[in-house]
């Protein structure tokens, strides 16, 4: 049976994004968010996280997330009664960067050494075990670099714990000496199907995510490899909808550095860039309806609006490009909105991207000299 009413928890652009994508289904969004003038708002009804719990239970048929940090006490009431896809253990597993590393060894998915630590004694043993640099990071809450301490002394060690140490709950990870960062993005129906998309290669500035590309230049030894550890991981957490898993690209193969059970800015490309885009297929998953294909229609970029808004009429005057703004007011390093690039002939690329570093307010790591390889 097809689902008709989803309910999500979250209520930012991924929300949003998936809704936009759920309407020519049939499907009707509604979101469990904090905030009343979200930028899910005029796709659904929206009901606050901190009072109306029992309203979004009864807005939905099924229910799905966009928030990676929903709190697990809103979901364990919610499915006493009701079906969450992704599953509760996607949710905790990914909670918890030592829960997640713990299943990644599980499954044989090579990751950097690493330590659990709950204690300063503990940082400077890990720092003897595995090495300098070392990269701390708080078990649970970080995001986008925040909540991590790069050691390359031993001399940090007291300051990375008087920055982190509060959290007590940490993990110590070897610092990978990647050549770049991938990420691969799948889908698991009801039935079991998987299917996943091209790798992207994911360039950050000051810790965001600045573009994507995809697929990843030089990635075709990369694909099958990633397409199963991915595969491990929904097979194992029996999944519906979609997993992402963000890889390190190392001279010893892939590592996986974390997973996020939902859609991924990474994604963002599909929309224009592939058959079916990572939102409408999450939605065909959690409704129970057939997947629709991954297959990638054209190399394409993906590049972040972060800040500040361009000039929107000289954005849509570059070739084969689209723009989607997120309804979201202007503050440094929050994501406003993305832009596609999506040629029919990959060698304009490079051409329409040094056009667009010139256009864009914000310094990003998109360059008027920078080279797309694809
Ligand atoms: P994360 O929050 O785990 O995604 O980390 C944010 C960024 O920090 C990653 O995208 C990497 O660029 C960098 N990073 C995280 N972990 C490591 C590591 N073990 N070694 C080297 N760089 C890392």
């Amino acid at each position: 049976m097809a689902y008709q009413r989803i309910g999500i928890f979250g209520g930012g652009q991924l929300g949003r994004m998936m809704a936009q994508a759920a309407l020519p289904l049939g499907v009707q969004c509604s979101f469990f968010e904090g905030q009343k003038d979200c930028p899910s708002a005029t796709l659904g009804q929206v009901f606050l996280s901190d009072s109306q719990l029992n309203e979004f239970m009864q807005s939905a048929d099924v229910f799905s997330l966009e928030f990676e940090n929903t709190p697990l006490a809103d979901v364990d009431i919610l499915t006493q009664q009701h079906t969450l896809y992704p599953p509760r253990q996607a949710l905790a597993t990914a909670q918890n960067r030592l829960s997640e590393k713990a299943l990644f060894d599980e499954l044989n998915i090579p990751v950097a050494p690493y330590r659990a630590v709950s204690s300063e004694q503990e940082l400077s043993q890990a720092v003897s075990d595995l090495g300098l640099p070392i990269v701390l990071k708080t078990a649970m809450g970080g995001y986008d670099g925040k909540g991590q301490f790069v050691l390359r002394d031993v001399a940090d060690v007291g300051t990375a714990w008087a920055e982190l140490g509060a959290a007590k709950s940490l993990i110590a990870e070897s610092f990978v000496k990647f050549s770049r960062e991938v990420s691969i993005i799948a889908v698991r129906g009801q039935d079991g199907e998987v299917r996943t998309w091209d790798l992207a290669e994911n360039h950050h500035h000051h810790g965001i995510l600045s573009h994507s590309i995809v697929p990843a230049p030089h990635s075709q030894d990369l694909q099958p490899v990633a397409e199963d550890y991915i595969t491990r991981l929904l097979n194992h957490l029996n999944y519906v909808g979609v997993l992402t898993l963000e890889l390190f690209v190392t001279e010893q193969g892939l590592y996986a550095n974390e997973m996020a059970p939902r859609v991924h800015n990474s994604g963002h490309w599909s929309i224009e860039g592939a058959v079916c885009s990572q939102f409408e297929n999450h939605i065909r998953a959690v409704a129970g309806l057939p997947l629709g294909s991954t297959e990638t229609i054209c190399p394409t970029v993906m590049v972040n609006i972060i800040g500040k808004h361009p000039q929107s009429d000289a954005v849509l005057a570059l070739p084969a490009t689209h723009l989607h703004l997120y309804g979201k007011s202007e503050r440094a390093g929050r994501k406003l909105g993305h832009i596609t690039i999506s040629p029919k002939d990959a060698k304009q690329l490079t051409k329409i991207c040094q056009q667009l570093a010139n256009i864009l307010p914000e310094p990003l790591a998109l360059t008027a000299d920078m080279t797309i390889d694809v």
